[in-house]
């Protein structure tokens, strides 16, 4: 593959990622209304419907880059909950902060350099922990499920969204034609920069299947994982709640 990606070593995948988004951090809002002709915003508010946000919870959400979920969160919880924004990225999180900030969602919200791998919070703390578009960015997937299931309070949710396999072989045959081609082309002509958007696409392909994450969440230690297609399973969201 076009970075040798099944057969990097952990630290280079690491690099590769911290290079992708240093280098895409500025015009990542802009890019993904483009790729998505917007309907990332649709799958992010199903995710907020799916999360069962009462006032006063405690939010962590990981890879948590320009902060689209946590601006969502934030009234939900209210000024007695609170959202750590976590991300590995300090590009990422910058953006984010400063997005955030000039909406005017503040208050109730921290930024927190993290590796999804180690968290560094106390065990059983969160009631929600939420990973949007990130897991498939992240080295050792089962070592951060583990993680999550870590740090959520016992009854406490997890809801990943990422990107998984289209139901259907048509819809299939055109989504990889997109992504192979139209994205790495819009990735040069918005951000000059080609090859992230190409390793996108490459770590799409690669990420686990709807079946096979609900199967990585139970060994992680989750005790029921529910699956819901969005967009005919070209995203898919997965919510997991620790027992
Ligand atoms: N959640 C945001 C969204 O939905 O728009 C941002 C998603 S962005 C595609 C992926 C994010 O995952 C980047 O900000 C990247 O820095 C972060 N990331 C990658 N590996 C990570 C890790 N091991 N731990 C935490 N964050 C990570």
């Amino acid at each position: 593959t076009h970075f040798g990606y099944q057969t990097v070593k952990k630290s280079e995948k690491q690099k590769k990622v911290a290079e992708v988004f240093h280098s895409v951090a500025g015009k990542y809002d802009l890019m993904n209304d483009l790729m998505s002709f917007g309907v990332h915003r649709l799958w992010k508010r199903y995710t907020l419907e799916m999360a069962g946000l009462r006032c006063g919870m405690q939010v962590l959400d990981l890879a948590g880059g320009t902060g689209d979920l946590a601006a969502l969160f934030s009234p939900r919880v209210g000024p007695n909950g609170k959202i750590i924004v976590a991300d590995i990225n300090s590009s990422m999180l910058e953006v984010g902060r400063a997005k955030l900030a000039d909406k005017g969602v503040v208050g109730n919200l921290e930024f927190v350099q993290a590796n999804a791998e180690c968290l560094p919070f106390a065990d059983n703390h969160f009631d929600l922990v939420s990973i949007a578009f990130g897991l498939r960015n992240v080295t050792d997937k089962d070592k951060a499920l583990a993680s999550m299931c870590r740090v959520l309070k016992p009854g406490g949710r997890l809801l990943v969204l990422e990107f998984s396999k289209p139901q259907n072989e048509l819809l299939s045959t055109v989504y990889d034609q997109y992504s192979f081609n139209v994205l790495p082309l819009m990735g040069k002509l918005v951000t000059n920069d080609a090859d992230s958007y190409r390793y996108l696409a490459e770590s799409i392909r690669m990420h686990p299947d709807q079946a096979t994450l609900q199967q990585m969440c139970l060994d992680a230690g989750f005790a029921e994982c529910e699956v819901f297609n969005l967009t005919g399973g070209v995203v898919a969201l997965h919510r997991a709640f620790k027992a």
